[in-house]
């Protein structure tokens, strides 16, 4: 690759992706210099990457770092671009890729980049299961798994990159155009790391700023901050609708999910709940049929694919009675959201971290919910909105093991008993897969 071969290239931040872009640099044969604010001593990538072979400065971003005449900077992609050295390299007209524009640019596998505030890695993992039952050698990347680079290093022009991108990977990128883009939906999210709303989403759409009319658009027609965004894109396209047939575009009603307008197959075949899950399904279908999947690679998928691990994941039926793993739901929009896709009784276990966020945007959601069971900092609050909501039992117990106990004895026939906590879990848990994790193991512990 003649923009790197016997180039200086700067790698700045070294956590997985950085580390990763430094040693394919490296490996691709330019000079690497690698610079990390965490001192060498405590700094394992660090020490790895000069056994390798590479310059590495570490416990501080020296100022005249940029001195040493580089010719390219690749950050990670946590490294804002308030940093002096990225200001700096801004200045003196560096170029500065972030880690997922040196995947696209090494690569000739075409990319399909899946981004938006709310289900990127159902819809990610939805496109990678329908290209691989279609025999498409499809590999996933990025913020799901596997650094992008790491995986476009290794791809060959058989192969299709499947990379779930959130928006600091998007952010500053100069070229990456992914064959197929996928913007689910924006709503505000990450205002932490952005300076603003705008900042966020206008990273958002880079997905497919850098598209051309041979490239395809898939994104949420119904969605007005999205179609403004859809109408500057110069790639064909699709959007989605969940909530009307349409004549463009990939579309569903109660019956049927349509393509253009024409039948595709019976909703009652997705295995998936809720009508946020039917946007992910929306746009995962449309991306599988531009890339020639079968219908039939398709619908089986859909028709056996009960969720990524710890979003609404469907556990287990035991004596008639559903469980569902939705300990992702570490606020209170997304435990809405997996309210919204069940109809039938529901016990709801929620619970842990108590940030003073409001349960109010589960209010509509709750008719069907017949008890709410809590645990965890926020047991007070969540006993008076319980009480104050008139959820017909609320339960404090003390543990999520005891919540379970407690939802089974609650429990009828034909109920579902649904943990999608509204609150972090590091009050009790080292993370939420942590959580989700005792959560299924228990319920398979339940005896007849
Ligand atoms: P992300 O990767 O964007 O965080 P996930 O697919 O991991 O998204 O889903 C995380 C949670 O967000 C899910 O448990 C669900 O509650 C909610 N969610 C998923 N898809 C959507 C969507 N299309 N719209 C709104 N909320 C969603």
């Amino acid at each position: 690759l003649p923009l790197v071969y016997h180039k200086k290239i700067l790698v700045l931040g070294l956590a997985k992706s950085g580390t990763a872009a430094a040693e394919i640099l490296h490996d691709l044969g330019a000079f690497v210099t690698v610079n990390d604010s965490k001192p060498f001593e405590q700094n394992e990538n660090a020490q790895y990457l000069l056994s390798k072979g590479l310059t590495v400065i570490c416990g501080s971003h020296p100022e005249d770092l940029l001195d040493e005449g580089f010719s390219l900077i690749v950050k990670n992609p946590g490294i804002p671009y308030t940093n002096p050295v990225i200001a700096e390299a801004k200045k003196r007209g560096i170029p500065v890729w972030t880690e997922v524009e040196l995947a696209y640019r090494i690569s000739d596998a075409p990319m399909i980049g899946i981004t938006g505030s709310n289900g990127k890695t159902t819809t990610t993992t939805l496109i990678f299961d329908m290209l691989e039952a279609g025999n498409k050698l499809p590999l996933i990347a990025g913020n799901i798994g596997t650094v992008a680079s790491a995986v476009a290093e290794k791809a060959t022009e058989e192969n299709i990159i499947v990379t779930e991108l959130s928006s600091f990977q998007l952010m500053g990128t100069e070229e990456l155009k992914p064959k197929i883009a996928v913007l689910t939906n924006l709503y505000e999210a990450h205002l932490d790391y952005h300076t603003d709303f705008k900042e966020y989403t206008d990273a958002k759409f880079n997905i497919s700023r850098w598209q051309d009319a041979s490239d395809w658009f898939i994104y949420n027609g119904e969605q007005e901050i999205v179609t403004a965004y859809a109408d500057k894109s110069e790639a064909k396209k699709v959007p989605f609708y969940v909530s009307r047939k349409t004549k463009e575009g990939i579309s569903a009603d109660n019956s049927f999910v349509y393509w253009n307008g024409e039948k595709l197959f019976e909703r009652s075949i997705i295995a998936l709940r809720g009508k946020h899950n039917l946007e992910n399904v929306l746009a995962a279908t449309a991306t599988a049929l531009l890339m020639d999947c079968s219908l039939e690679s398709i619908t089986k998928v859909l028709s056996t694919f009960h969720g990524v691990k710890h979003r609404t994941q469907f556990v287990r039926e035991w004596k008639n009675r559903k469980f569902y793993n939705d300990s992702k739901a570490t606020n209170a929009l997304a435990t809405k959201s997996a309210l919204e896709g069940f109809s039938e009784p529901v016990i709801l276990i929620a619970g842990g971290v108590d940030r003073g966020h409001s349960f109010d945007e589960l209010i509509p959601y709750l008719s069907n919910v017949k008890a709410l069971i809590h645990y965890g900092e926020t047991a007070e609050r969540l006993q008076s909105f319980g009480v104050q909501q008139g959820i017909p039992s609320v339960v404090r117990v003390s543990s999520l093991v005891d919540a379970i106990e407690e939802g089974v004895k609650l429990s009828k026939e034909g109920d579902t008993i649904l943990l999608s906590p509204a609150c972090a879990s590091w009050d009790q848990y080292e993370s939420f897969e942590v959580r989700g994790d005792e959560f299924i193991e228990q319920v398979f512990a339940l005896k007849d």
